[in-house]
């Protein structure tokens, strides 16, 4: 029986969603973070459960072929990139997999995904940070990341998912802090000022936003902080202060005041101009969105004549990019400042097509239901929890032909798509789309149909086999071929076959690929055209 401290040798067969590596001990199954399938590891148990046990590597036995050495120097203690230490192509081979398990195992779907799509490329591709702050023994400011399962910060310079910008960004941070005496919040007293550095870019036309979490109604010495910010970063185009003063988790208080500039930045999307305000909700993988996007499109097959629904919007930018192609756009989202957002891209876009309701999903599909709205496609993009119930069971009954379902989660999608299939929607295929390289998690987007099942069917035809007509339906070309092989010992090829079929008159027309005008078409030799003719008297052909 495992205990805890014990210490094992395992192999790592597999991985979980969030990156860990899984291997068997007696029957129990084990997890340790930072291994990878098809390593022989040493474990230190650290904790043992009735059904599974932890275990932190003490040593890499035999490396997987899989592993790289992470570039990232605080790798291990940071915890954010789960496949730090795995070869990208072999992560996404991961994610992909795990598409598919959770697609079989909660929505009884067996299906092979679309190839997955990923960006251009694993690193750098973050547009957004949300930096915690700690003060060290000597008041100096921790600026970094939680570490795994824990509120202790992790000083962190440079992360290589972030634009390298956001360093400029955090050291101004360190130095004000010390400068000025500034004090960090603490959480197990809920006193001190300083919480979270909220950094967000928009990487197509460069515009930077830092928004200072805190808990309190001011920040002592801003304008020299706001001073050092723009002269650090010329491309600042709004400073905004949030005021979060809860005992929470959530980063973001409810409050915005703008300290500089307007109080958002804009990006462009698909071709589109979008602006994006602190509390609203925007992609944070610019190229893979767009690539996500274009699947949604694609999925959505729209031909100018239908009404969409885009549950979940944010500012609006899957249902705008579509605007064009569709009758109308009716967009939902919770967060005002999102809906104010996805309002003004509208006009910024000159798309007059399409409506922003903020409200719950549920209740404004309800409404909308109630309206007569019929919507031709549905497109979802819920938080990471997926949909409730009740919005599946008035979606369903709006009766889109078509439902887009984007998902930063393939567990709650797939417990989605069930509840949607019982509903008697169709599942018609899914693409995971790799939004988050390193980290854990994997977006998807999935296609489900209301109409009846195609008709027809498609079969598969070896171009050999195109010939045969009825009176010849008794063996096939390969099997002709496998009998002389195996009886004469000699190989035929389809036009010999051909021949002497049409010889036989078992067929009317002379083969398919006989050569037309210069290319002579070789004749079956004596030897080989007895051996067909045996074939044919065996399988009763003649
Ligand atoms: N489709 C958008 C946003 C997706 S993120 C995009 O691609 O950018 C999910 C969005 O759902 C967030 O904007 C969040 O604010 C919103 N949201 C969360 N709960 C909601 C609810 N109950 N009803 C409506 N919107 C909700």
């Amino acid at each position: 029986m495992l205990k805890k401290n014990d210490k094992i040798a395992i192999n790592i067969d597999s991985c979980t969603s969030l990156g860990s590596g899984v291997g068997r001990y007696n029957g129990m199954t084990v997890f340790a973070a930072n291994t990878a399938p098809g390593d022989h590891v040493l474990l230190h148990i650290i904790k043992v459960k009735p059904n599974y046990a932890i275990g932190k590597v003490e040593k890499v036995i035999h490396p997987s072929p899989m592993r790289i050495k992470p570039e990232c120097p605080v790798f291990e203690k940071c915890g954010g990139c789960a496949f730090g230490h795995i070869d990208y192509e072999e992560e996404l081979k991961i994610k992909a997999q795990q598409v598919k398990e959770n697609f079989q195992r909660l929505a009884g779907i067996e299906f092979e995904p679309q190839p997955i799509i990923s960006g251009p490329s694993d690193k750098r591709y973050r547009n957004k940070a949300q930096y915690p702050v700690q003060s060290d023994n000597n008041s100096l400011a921790l600026i970094g990341f939680y570490a795994p399962h824990s509120h202790r910060v992790i000083d962190c310079a440079d992360c290589l998912l972030q634009p390298e910008e956001f360093k400029k960004v955090t050291d101004v941070f360190r130095n004000w802090v010390r400068l000025f005496k500034i004090s960090t919040y603490d959480e197990t007293t809920q006193k001190g000022l300083l919480r979270h550095i909220y950094v967000r870019k928009a990487v197509n036309t460069d515009e930077l936003m830092v928004c200072i979490v805190i808990n309190g109604n001011d920040i002592p010495f801003k304008d020299e902080l706001i001073f050092e910010l723009r002269d650090a970063l010329p491309n600042i185009k709004s400073i905004i202060m949030n005021k979060n003063k809860r005992d929470t988790n959530v980063v973001l208080g409810d409050e915005c005041v703008t300290l500089y500039g307007n109080g958002y930045i804009t990006d462009e999307l698909c071709g589109l101009k979008f602006d994006v305000s602190p509390l609203s909700f925007y992609q944070v993988n610019h190229d893979t969105a767009e690539l996500l996007y274009n699947k949604a499109c694609e999925y959505a097959d729209l031909h100018g004549e239908e009404t969409v629904l885009d549950l979940y919007c944010g500012t609006g930018t899957i249902g705008l990019t579509m605007a064009k192609t569709a009758k109308q756009i009716i967009g939902v989202e919770i967060i005002p400042q999102a809906v104010e957002n996805a309002i003004e891209n509208a006009k910024k876009n000159n798309i007059d097509n399409a409506r922003f309701i903020c409200a719950d999903a549920a209740r404004a599909a309800e409404m909308l239901k109630e309206e007569g709205i019929k919507p031709d496609v549905a497109i979802i993009d819920p938080p990471r929890k997926g949909c409730s119930k009740e919005l599946l069971e008035t979606l369903n009954k709006m009766n889109p032909d078509r439902i887009v379902y984007v998902s930063c989660d393939s567990a709650t999608l797939s417990r989605d798509i069930k509840i949607l299939t019982e509903f008697g929607y169709k599942f018609k295929t899914a693409t995971p789309v790799d939004m988050f390289p390193r980290a854990p998690h994997c977006e998807t987007v999935a296609l489900l149909s209301q109409r009846i099942p195609d008709t027809h069917i498609d079969i598969k035809l070896d171009l050999s086999e195109i010939d045969i007509t009825a009176a010849e339906t008794k063996a096939t070309y390969q099997e002709i071929k496998d009998y002389v092989l195996d009886k004469h010992g000699l190989k035929v090829s389809t036009l010999y076959i051909s021949q002497v079929k049409a010889k036989c008159g078992i067929i009317e027309r002379e083969c398919y690929n006989k050569g037309e005008g210069k290319s002579r078409v070789p004749q079956c030799p004596k030897e080989k055209e007895d051996a067909i003719m045996d074939a044919l008297r065996h399988f009763r052909m003649i």
